[in-house]
């Protein structure tokens, strides 16, 4: 890995970053705030929120496995997909390979910093190899997005390759576990320590079942953890976001009783689409949705929304043509998908 310094943007090497009031003091129990402007009346909401999540970093650790000080929360993965172009790649020099297909959040960003977008090219079984990943990278790459479970596809992608790719690149490997509560597959957050230049994304919006509240977080070694902190907003993470954050962590048995559901209903409907006559294809998924390629998928797509039921059509992302992607629901949310299509 080439060094940390070498491989962040000069100008935010340098940030002194904006100091907020609520970081000022420190080593004394405050009782009187007349330092921020707020209004003392309308509490809590009055009062700007912890700028560093301790309370919620501090559970989360615990569930997670990753010492606080590696641990990154932002209003939704989005802003930790955005981070790392802000820190590291200089707009209109520097550029990012990554899997295609895959979120598409990560080229948008791209384009929004004005970055280089390289994508390559999954093979037939939607897997990948470091030599390939490697091959399109040059001195300017500062980034490599993996997902895994990967979205749209819904496979892991080869581990022994992840790893090949996070060893032998010089810059970042930025490695989405969004759905990885679903997966068979071992996380890459508890070898951090192993690899410096690894960035590892969670989210609140899948299993746990908080897309509302935009929780994200990344896990990284603490160096590039700070870089994180001295860009964001002082206080991207809200008060009432944090406080349901910890109200679903006192109760994360919640979360691994909807995964097994989830799981055990994932199941029965690749089984009920393999023999559906629309249905051509299930693909191997370990995430909480899966991909099947379908007769055709437009048409299918259409008669599902007249009847007011809403998949993906991926039909158009390539090695993805007349593919539906399918999000698991409910036993009667899945019935009725189901029962329409046996109608089709
Ligand atoms: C859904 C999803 C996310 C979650 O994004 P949030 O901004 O945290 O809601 C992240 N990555 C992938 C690949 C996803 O599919």
């Amino acid at each position: 890995m080439k060094s940390l310094e070498e491989l962040t943007r000069p100008n935010i090497w340098k940030l002194a970053p904006y100091s907020s009031a609520r970081n000022e003091y420190s080593g004394h129990t405050a009782r009187v705030f007349l330092d921020a402007n707020e209004n003392p009346y309308n509490a809590p909401l009055n009062r700007y929120p912890d700028p560093l999540q301790s309370e919620v970093k501090k559970q989360l650790s615990k569930i997670k496995g990753v010492p606080q000080e590696c641990i990154f929360i932002g209003n939704g993965s989005d802003e930790a997909i955005d981070l790392p172009y802000r820190c590291f790649c200089r707009p209109g020099i520097d550029n990012v390979v990554a899997i295609e297909p895959t979120y598409g959040m990560y080229k948008v960003c791209a384009d929004i910093n004005d970055v280089e977008y390289r994508p390559v090219l999954l093979d037939e079984k939607y897997q990948i190899t470091a030599d390939r990943l490697l091959a399109a990278s040059d001195n300017h790459t500062k980034l490599i997005w993996i997902c895994s479970p990967n979205n749209p596809t819904g496979n892991s992608i080869i581990r022994d390759e992840i790893e090949k790719t996070i060893i032998r690149f010089e810059g970042i490997v930025v490695l989405d576990e969004a759905y990885g509560d679903f997966s068979s597959q071992k996380s890459f957050r508890t070898e951090l320590s192993k690899h410096p230049n690894l960035i590892v994304l969670n989210t609140f919006s899948k299993a746990w079942g908080c897309a509302a509240i935009r929780m994200g977080m990344a896990f990284a070694n603490k160096e590039i953890i700070q870089l994180f902190n001295k860009v964001k907003y002082p206080y991207n993470v809200n008060l009432l976001t944090q406080q349901q954050a910890l109200e679903a962590m006192k109760e994360p048995y919640e979360v691994t009783k909807w995964v097994r559901t989830l799981l055990l209903e994932r199941n029965r409907m690749v089984e009920a689409f393999k023999l559906l006559p629309s249905c051509l294809r299930v693909y191997p998924t370990d995430a909480n949705f899966f991909l099947a390629k379908m007769t055709d998928a437009q048409r299918i797509y259409d008669y599902l929304v007249a009847r007011g039921i809403i998949v993906r059509n991926r039909t158009r992302v390539q090695l993805c043509n007349n593919c539906l992607r399918i999000t698991i629901g409910n036993k009667s949310e899945n019935n009725e998908l189901l029962s329409a299509l046996r109608q089709y």
